[in-house]
């Protein structure tokens, strides 16, 4: 049977694993983004670790990465990522490993996971939104991944969702990333932190030591803080979702990342305030799901469906 590995690149984490033809995660490991000062460092370790834990032969590389050039498959300008402007991912681990390596735009490598493995298998039509330290979105469209002139397309990110709004990492005001990403949501819980008279467990923790899991549960605790920033990032989440919903008329939207462990909170509060933006006569037909790969590896499945024997599902 043929493996495979998957490697996706994230702004805090990278997660890699190996993959066989049947799409089952055979082993899977996750590290820390800042323990690596370089992609070269990167492809080091993961060689070392895949020979440790997996004894047979590997088919190709899939690589999911943020910021990616479609045209020279070099990561650029990736404002979640300290290993310089120009990354040459392809070729670091291609002369690393000696075999063929696909990489795709992190958020299309997700949708194209969803599209092979997940619940995507049987749609023409379906988007993912991947939340993590950045906010990524992959559109399939009849079938095609979308990718824009330049694929870049899907920068859900850095939809505008408040006018001289905070500054993004991008350099713009306002982006739906500095609200719903991970920093986004840490920031608004220490503002809202601040104007609180303590009847938070939020208070308790040491402000630099808050994430967006322990808000989000916190907020299933019915903790009147956190309720109030969860609302707030539903709020932006779903009034971007409802643009996107009422410009393309998607029905069926896949939520993936961290936050998305949380239990029901994030879909519900996130489809309630959806809900009042979108157009009268979609509303009744939003599908707004978490997805089923969220827990099982999907940024791995994700890396892996780029590669060409399984990205042959999706047209392009
Ligand atoms: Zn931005």
């Amino acid at each position: 049977m043929n493996h495979f590995l998957g490697i996706d690149i994230g702004g805090t984490n990278i997660v890699f694993g190996v993959v066989n033809e049947s799409g089952e995660v055979v082993f899977e490991e996750s590290v820390p983004t800042s323990d690596f000062e370089s992609a070269e460092k990167l492809a080091d370790y993961i060689s070392t670790a895949v020979k440790n834990n997996f004894k047979g032969n590997l088919s190709s590389i899939g690589i999911g990465a943020p910021s990616l050039n479609r045209e020279t498959l070099e990561i650029e300008y990736a404002p979640n990522l300290n290993w310089g402007e120009i990354i040459p991912i392809k070729t670091i681990f291609e002369e690393k490993f000696s075999l063929p390596v696909y990489v795709e735009n992190d958020a299309n490598a997700y949708a194209r996971g969803v599209k092979v493995f997940g619940e995507g298998k049987e749609l023409e039509n379906f988007a993912v939104v991947t939340l993590g330290t950045g906010v990524g979105l992959g559109t399939i469209i009849n079938n095609a991944v979308v990718e824009g002139s330049n694929g870049l397309a899907g920068e859900l990110g850095h939809f505008v969702v408040h006018q001289a709004g905070r500054e993004c990492k991008c350099g713009n005001l306002g982006c739906l990333e500095a609200y719903v990403g991970a920093h986004g949501i840490v920031t608004t819980a220490k503002e809202k932190l601040e104007f609180s008279s303590g009847g938070s467990a939020l208070h308790k923790i040491q402000p630099s030591d808050l994430t967006p899991t322990e808000i989000f549960n916190a907020a299933r605790k019915d903790d009147p803080v956190a309720l109030e920033v969860v609302d707030a990032v539903c709020h932006d989440l779903g009034y971007a979702l409802s643009s996107l919903i009422n410009l393309m008329d998607i029905e069926n939207i896949y939520l993936t990342g961290g936050i998305t462990n949380s239990g029901n909170i994030l879909r519900r509060k996130t489809e309630k305030h959806l809900k009042t933006y979108v157009l009268p006569n979609l509303r009744s037909k939003i599908n707004l799901k978490i997805t089923s790969l969220n827990q099982n590896g999907g940024e791995i499945l994700g890396a892996v469906a780029s590669i060409h024997e399984f990205s042959k599902a999706t047209i392009s």
